[in-house]
């Protein structure tokens, strides 16, 4: 089973200069410098799309403020499993 997603990241590539910080800095390597340039002229850093933990250290690394934006996934809700032909728990 995959891993369970625990963040994701946008790049504004209006606000992106290329720089390669987040890159770098990025621990499970999640972040890639686009290989298409930005209408700015620059590689822009972009998500690979999987594998970001939310950890917040490319936004903190980030020199240019708005370039990234972090998102925390919540966790998924842990269920009560109903025992078979018994009652279910009452809603709170
Ligand atoms: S939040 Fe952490 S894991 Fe996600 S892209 Fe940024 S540095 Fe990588
Ligand atoms: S650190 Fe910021 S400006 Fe540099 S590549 Fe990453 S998003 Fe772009």
């Amino acid at each position: 089973m995959a891993a369970q997603m625990r963040g994701k990241v946008t790049i504004d590539l209006k606000e992106c200069k290329g720089c390669g910080l987040c890159v770098e800095s990025c621990p499970p390597k999640c972040l890639v410098l686009a290989r298409e340039l930005s209408p700015y002229g620059v590689h822009p850093a972009q998500y690979t799309g999987e594998g970001c933990t939310g950890c917040g250290i490319c936004f903190y690394c980030c020199p240019e403020p708005g370039a990234i934006t972090v998102y925390r996934l919540a966790a998924p809700r842990k269920t009560i499993a109903a025992e078979p032909g018994g009652a279910h728990a009452a809603a709170l």
